[in-house]
């Protein structure tokens, strides 16, 4: 990330996050994502005349979830408001949202940098509101609407204008993400849309105090185009001032394809969207009791899990950070610790490695979630069990893994079933030792006369001879025991 160093960004995020409840935020339709265009509809979510909407009570509770996981105030009474404006998207000519009395104010957040040091990043406010639909205009024909997506409900976390990078940036909604799939409010996939992201962005000169002038950068739909179209704005806009030109207030488009932020209006045409408060909803009150029942079922976050693992299992930080990066991942791996034969921080070890390496690579390689993995915990604790019992070697376990993935069956059946038993028995083992040093007797020499590499050669043979059935501890043993006879 470069820009001229005698300049400061000043950013600040507001975040969309689509939130996962069954039922649209004032009707029963379904919010369920890839339905038949223009299915999920009713004459609520279309703004009939004559219909009344409903609040969905989720919507509060998810709300207040993200509020108290922010440190937010949550308001005993928020308004409902109408935004007014026409879009072809949005048939009811308004959106309900919240405006001056929003649900959740006043919070932050903590964002880790890599090297470990922690920086706080203010949260002005969190409110409840609908999404509008969709215009598709990729297809040969016109462009068509899609208002499955009207009335899905949202939340919107607007930050403080305390981010000073685009890398910053990229961590506070990385932050958000973690804590709204934590949550289990919004599923945080922003290829899909359902986590959107939205930055004002002004520059200063370092040392100023006044904060310039700022635009809106929208359509930034993957955490990589986050940072890359925040450096572009930073950049231009410090190019504006130097060749003493003004940032003018307007809302820029980020093009991903062209790799530039494109204006899409300015602030004489900025909407003016009338606001009132939504004469069909009554305020939306929240007592105490409601509030600590929300508080008693927030799970245990990230960095608390996090700082559990180093204290309790023994795992070194690097591991417990990358566990804990995703909530199904962490559960994942607590899956197999929970079912392990023997627990003690050897076997913890064993069930991190695999989860953070065999795990993760085949989640990434397949663009799968965690929750899609097709190896039950439970099948990776018995393979580890496996494993430390002498029955497979760590080499053969390999093996078995790719196999489950595969056939879906339990380690102990593949083992069986393929034969792939560890040879432990040390007359088999010296049988075949025996033959493999009568075969090679000049290696024998060397090893003898001082050139101990050879042994790896040995061990090689032996292996290769069992087919990697033979308990390396034992073979090692062996032929260590035979050439130095
Ligand atoms: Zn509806």
């Amino acid at each position: 990330m470069t820009w001229n160093e005698q300049y400061e960004p000043v950013i600040g995020l507001e975040v969309h996050c689509q939130l996962l409840t069954k039922s649209k935020a004032f009707c029963s339709c379904s919010t369920k994502f890839g339905n038949e265009p223009n299915s999920n509809v009713c004459p609520v979510c279309l703004g009939m005349p004559g219909v009344l909407p409903v609040l969905n009570k989720q919507v509060v509770e998810f709300t207040i979830k993200m509020g108290l996981a922010t440190h937010c105030s949550v308001s005993p009474k928020s308004i409902l408001a109408r935004k007014n404006y026409f879009y072809p998207d949005l048939p009811k000519g308004y959106q309900i949202s919240q405006y001056e009395e929003p649900i959740c104010t006043k919070g932050f957040v903590e964002i880790e940098f890599e090297d470990g040091k922690k920086k706080t990043i203010g949260i002005t406010r969190i409110h409840m509101e609908e999404d509008a639909g969709k215009s598709i205009h990729d297809l040969d024909i016109d462009t068509l609407v899609d208002v499955n997506r009207c009335g899905v409900p949202l939340i919107e976390i607007v930050s403080e204008p305390d981010i000073r990078s685009p890398h910053e940036a990229y961590l506070y909604l990385h932050k958000i993400r973690q804590v709204v799939t934590y949550l289990e409010i919004c599923d945080g996939n922003m290829e899909q849309g359902s986590l959107r992201c939205d930055a004002n962005v002004s520059v200063r000169k370092k040392g100023e105090t006044k904060f310039g002038t700022k635009t809106e950068v929208k359509n930034m739909n993957s955490f990589r185009f986050v940072e890359k179209a925040l450096e572009y704005e930073i950049n231009r806009q410090i190019e504006l001032i130097e060749n003493d030109g003004k940032v003018a207030q307007e809302t820029l488009l980020w093009d991903a394809n062209q790799g530039i932020a494109i204006s899409m209006r300015s602030k004489e045409e900025a909407h003016d969207y009338r606001y009132f408060p939504e004469p069909d909803l009554v305020p939306v009150l929240v007592n105490q009791d409601w509030i600590d029942n929300v508080k008693a079922t927030l799970p245990e976050f990230p960095s608390e899990r996090r700082d559990r693992y180093v204290r309790e299992l023994k795992l070194p930080r690097y591991d417990a950070d990358v566990l804990t990066t995703e909530k199904a991942l962490a559960d994942y791996f607590e899956g197999v610790v929970n079912h392990l034969g023997k627990k003690n921080d050897e076997t913890y070890k064993l069930a991190s490695n695999w989860t953070m390496t065999d795990v993760l690579r085949v989640v990434k390689d397949r663009h799968i979630e965690v929750s899609d993995f097709p190896i039950p915990p439970r099948y990776l604790s018995e393979m580890i069990d496996l494993i430390l019992d002498g029955t497979i070697s760590g080499k053969i376990a390999k093996d078995v893994f790719e196999e489950m993935l595969t056939s879906k069956e339990p380690p102990k059946s593949i083992v069986e079933k393929k034969g792939l038993m560890q040879v432990s028995d040390t007359g088999a083992i010296e049988k075949v030792i025996d033959e493999i040093l009568a075969n090679n007797k000049e290696q024998v020499e060397k090893y003898r006369a001082g050139k101990s590499q050879v042994f790896g050669f040995f061990v090689g043979e032996v292996m290769k001879a069992m087919k990697g059935k033979g308990n390396p501890k034992v073979v090692n043993e062996i032929l260590r025991k035979k050439l130095e006879k």
